[in-house]
């Protein structure tokens, strides 16, 4: 029977997001710098067979829900077998996908047959000159087939992250707001966050999530909804026009007194806050598949975890160590 972990600030841990490659087919401006970008060596990621491994360890001590995550998950050679084989893994209640959208069709019949419903698609605009120029050149007439092939294949809710940058994409918030309704997606808002494309983020292009709720607010009546169990960081909304949205206030309002996360990096490490570079290396005991090696390993990524970030106060000259790719989202 799984149990229950906690970290030393008494918070229950229940979610691991899970980050398959750092290598992505998009160059979204926000998240990969410009320019030359190193990818983890091949030889460091590590096989499905560790990756499985230690999902199952997480699972024993208490893991429920599982995100599958990148760079972008569905680059990675046989990844419908694996999606297959962590959703069989015992103790799990969830496993979920984070994509960009570029091969959902493809592999829609592979994340149905793993079982999974919930599936978030980064769609940061509805422009599509703009999509090209923020993915480095992609369609997004594609990524809303695929959405809409996934759809009616069964899978749902599925969910849009848009990260919004004031004086980019702020203009398409309502835009969003109507594409909701229309297509019965839920759209997601994320403050726009350090991590990344650090050379390209400035303070002031983060829209707090305070003034999209403002703007949102400008056209429609909003009934907020009570957060459940295992539902995630956004606060959602649910607009007079039908619309379902949430907001993620990582930045001005964050929610690290109820964080249930750790992450798994592609190259085997435990990263317990996204906005901290404190990290657990992994791979001794994946490389032995020493389960009781591994459970002491992930226990002092618990006792590691910091009460709560200080992005905004602490002012770094130089960002975080990964790209937002090579660390999941
Ligand atoms: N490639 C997949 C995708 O784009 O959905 C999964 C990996 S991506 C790193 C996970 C999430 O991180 C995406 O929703 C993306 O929008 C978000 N993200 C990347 N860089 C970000 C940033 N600087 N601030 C906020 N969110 C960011
Ligand atoms: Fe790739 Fe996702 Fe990062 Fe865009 S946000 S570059 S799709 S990993």
């Amino acid at each position: 029977m799984s149990k229950d972990i906690k970290d030393r600030f008494g918070r229950d841990i229940n979610y691991l997001r899970v980050s398959v490659t750092d290598r992505c087919n998009f160059r979204c401006k926000y998240c990969m710098p410009t320019g030359k970008f190193e990818h983890i060596c091949r030889s460091d990621i590590i096989s499905y067979e560790k990756l499985l491994f230690a999902v199952s360890v997480f699972a024993e001590l208490g893991v429920k829900k599982v995100r599958v995550t990148g760079g972008e998950p569905l680059v990675r050679k046989k990844i419908g077998s694996f999606l297959r084989q962590v959703s069989d893994i015992k103790g799990l209640e969830e496993v979920t996908l984070t994509t960009n959208g570029a091969l959902l069709e493809k592999f829609t019949s592979d994340i149905k047959a793993a079982g999974i419903q919930r599936v978030n698609v980064s769609l940061d605009s509805l422009k599509p000159e703009r999509y090209k120029h923020i993915t480095g050149g992609f369609n997004l007439e594609k990524i809303i087939d695929g959405i809409k092939h996934a759809q009616r294949s069964g899978i749902g809710p599925v969910k849009t992250n848009m990260v919004v940058i004031k004086g980019y994409n702020d203009d398409e918030i309502l835009d969003f707001c109507e594409f909701s309704a229309e297509n019965r997606i839920i759209t997601r808002f994320i403050e726009f966050m350090p991590v990344g494309n650090f050379s390209e983020w400035k303070e002031g292009n983060i829209m707090y999530g305070k003034e999209i709720l403002e703007l949102i607010k400008t056209k429609y009546e909003v009934k907020e909804i009570k957060k459940q169990k295992l539902s995630g960081p956004a606060q959602n909304y649910e607009l007079s026009n039908g619309a379902m949205i949430g907001i993620i206030t990582t930045l001005s309002n964050h929610f690290c007194n109820e964080c249930d996360k750790l992450r798994l990096t592609s190259d085997g490490k435990l990263r317990p806050c996204l906005l901290s570079d404190k990290e657990i290396d992994l791979n001794d005991a994946l490389e032995k598949q020493d389960r009781e090696a591994l459970k002491a390993a992930i226990i002092e990524g618990l006792n590691i975890k910091d009460k709560e970030h200080k992005v905004l106060s602490e002012k770094r000259d130089d960002g975080y160590k990964r790209t937002m790719s090579k660390i999941g989202g």
